[in-house]
């Protein structure tokens, strides 16, 4: 399997902390394996998805504090793409073609990320050429490189599961 890691730069433990954990929530729902917060290390945010991961399944790791360059410069050593998203970029419809079936670092910024970043990427990618959210373009970006797959994605080791319901809320706990 591909892998497919996400690199949630320019986080402000301050006032990111939720959008973070959204990054990740939705990375994880979505198929991606992990998610790393470059240049800071926010321990609530670690804590908050692995008890996700704890209760709901993974595999699906965060890491934090890590130099983002040295992440990108690693990944690529081990012939893996860069992917950055951004309203600036290549519309995601044009450019999935050239992604689909590698190891891909995806690149998701807070609020201006560093020029560097448009250079190093390989791809630049737009989910709409219009400004919105890193969750929405993470979500959208996801679906469509695994053509939808994902939705019926079986995670491992969890401790509880949705019954899915039309009016009911039940949920299955694993003894
Ligand atoms: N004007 C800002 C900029 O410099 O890109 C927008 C920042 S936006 C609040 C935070 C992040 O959402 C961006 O770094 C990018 O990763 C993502 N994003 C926002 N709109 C996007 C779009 N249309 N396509 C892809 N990613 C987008």
């Amino acid at each position: 399997m591909h892998k497919i890691v996400i690199l949630r730069m320019g986080h402000r433990p301050q006032r990111d902390k939720r959008l973070t954990t959204h990054v990740a929530l939705v990375a994880r729902a979505f198929g991606a394996d992990g998610v790393i917060i470059a240049g800071v290390r926010d321990i609530g945010v670690e804590r908050s998805v692995r008890k996700v991961v704890e209760l709901w399944g993974g595999p699906f790791f965060i890491r934090g504090g890590e130099d983002w360059e040295k992440v990108v410069q690693y990944w690529r050593s081990d012939g893996g793409l860069i992917t950055h998203l951004t309203m600036y970029g290549l519309p995601v419809e044009e450019v999935l073609p050239s992604l689909r079936g590698k190891d891909l670092l995806i690149v998701v910024g807070a609020e201006k990320v560093p020029g560097k970043v448009f250079a190093v990427a390989d791809f630049n990618v737009a989910v709409t050429n219009q400004p919105h959210s890193e969750v929405a373009a993470l979500a959208v970006f996801l679906d469509r490189l695994f053509y939808g797959a994902e939705l019926k994605k079986e995670f491992l080791k969890w401790k509880l599961k949705i019954i899915p319901g039309k009016k009911s809320k039940k949920v299955q706990k694993m003894p």
